[in-house]
């Protein structure tokens, strides 16, 4: 626990407390998947080239190719069509070769003239009209990669562009670290699951469906503990059940609320911290381990649970993987609002661009989940500045934080 009264930890140390922790308990298990179900998942061992790539040289154009030195100006016989995907004749000396865009070029033809700068004569032979180059038109075998060349970096996360680029290379199975295996649980007495009816003082459970989808994203095998009731006894039966997982993550009672029986029953088998961070929204933060288990608790507000997970959990989670680049990419945009008192924590507000301007949403109350719907991003006001419009502030965009 944190003294009551300790200042808050700022948004920078409380990230590089966590990274730190995901490094003493990297998830190092692997495993080979196909490239169809490597969407999302980190590689575990860099990616080699075994080929050049191209592997032959071939015409970047649709056109004709011909030996320049051999050349006169003269019109040439054509002599053989390059289809893509064919092995071509060497060049028959004195002619020229019909050749399509990706086919290779054949032995004695050092330069390809696109289609659309030749003309035709009427005995079918092919006229230049325009100076030609040597290399023109060819893309060199190996230009792009050569064989043993490292093309991602273990840690990298495997997206369609990765993929694109192992299938290029020939590879059908890419090593890729273990699922994380993570427990959700949600707390609060207050909780229903959608689909059912609201009683009276209830609210539906929307974290849950917030986190699960998220965790899904980021190629974690989501344990999925439902909700706890504010319950010592039940809290702890519902821990006992976790089989081996990788952490355990909760939403709610994190305030030192009277109702904090999560809190309650982690302690007693690990230990727990609380954070009490300068940010907003988010400010109480658990972190800790039950029974060897890492835990984060994260507040329960729906906003307030958005704003730890991205920018907090999910970097850590990453890191666990062994990913380098865990934080979002931000820009700086200016800021079509103004921010006249400055306060004592770091704020993201729930924002949109507009005209090249940050504007946020009006409500930013915590528990406003709707104004990270109608946000494109996350607007950055550092804590102790103010703000007057046309300034400029970190805007985060949202698809840099749900992947
Ligand atoms: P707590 O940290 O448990 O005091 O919760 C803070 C606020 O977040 C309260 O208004 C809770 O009702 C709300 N809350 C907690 N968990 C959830 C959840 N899973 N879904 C929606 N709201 C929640
Ligand atoms: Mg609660």
């Amino acid at each position: 626990m944190s003294e009551p009264h300790a200042p808050l930890m700022s948004m920078e140390q409380a990230l590089e407390r966590l990274l730190a922790l995901a490094e003493a308990t990297p998830i190092r298990g692997q495993e080979s998947v196909d490239l169809a179900d490597a969407d999302g998942r980190v590689l575990a061992e860099p990616m080699i080239a075994g080929l050049d790539l191209p592997p032959w040289a071939n015409s970047a154009m649709d056109g004709y190719a011909l030996r320049l030195a051999d050349w006169q100006g003269e019109a040439l016989l054509v002599s053989q069509r390059i289809l893509a995907g064919t092995a071509p004749d060497a060049l028959q000396p004195g002619t020229c070769a019909r050749i399509f865009t990706g086919a290779p070029i054949p032995v004695g033809a050092d330069t390809v003239e696109m289609q659309e700068n030749v003309s035709l004569t009427d005995d079918g032979r092919v006229h230049f009209n325009q100076p030609l180059k040597v290399a023109h038109n060819i893309r060199p075998q190996g230009q792009e990669t050569r064989t043993g060349e490292t093309l991602l970096a273990a840690g990298m996360r495997l997206g369609p562009i990765e993929l694109g680029l192992a299938a290029s290379i020939g590879l059908a199975q890419l090593p890729v670290r273990s699922r994380p295996r993570v427990a959700v649980l949600s707390t609060g007495d207050e909780l229903v699951e959608p689909g059912r009816a609201l009683g009276a003082g209830q609210i539906y459970n929307s974290n849950r469906y917030l986190l699960v989808a998220w965790l899904q994203r980021l190629g974690c095998e989501v344990i999925d503990g439902g909700i706890l009731p504010d319950d010592l006894e039940r809290t702890r039966e519902a821990l006992g059940a976790l089989q081996d997982v990788d952490l355990i993550l909760s939403t709610g009672g994190v305030s030192v609320g009277e109702a904090d029986f999560l809190g309650i029953a982690l302690r007693e088998a690990g230990e727990l911290a609380l954070w009490k961070l300068a940010i907003k929204p988010g400010k109480p933060l658990t972190v800790g381990e039950f029974r060897g288990r890492p835990v984060i608790g994260l507040p329960g507000n729906p906003a307030s649970t958005l704003v730890t997970f991205g920018l907090l959990a999910r970097p850590y989670l990453l890191r666990r993987l062994g990913v380098q680049k865990v934080s979002p990419l931000g820009f700086h945009v200016p800021a079509g609002f103004s921010w006249p008192k400055p306060g004592k924590r770091r704020e993201f507000l729930r924002a949109r661009l507009e005209n090249g301007r940050v504007v946020p949403y009006s409500n930013q109350s915590s528990g406003v989940l709707r104004s990270a719907a109608w946000a494109e991003g996350l607007a950055e006001v550092l804590e102790g500045h103010s703000l007057a419009e046309g300034d400029s502030l970190r805007f985060i965009p949202m698809s840099e934080l749900l992947g």
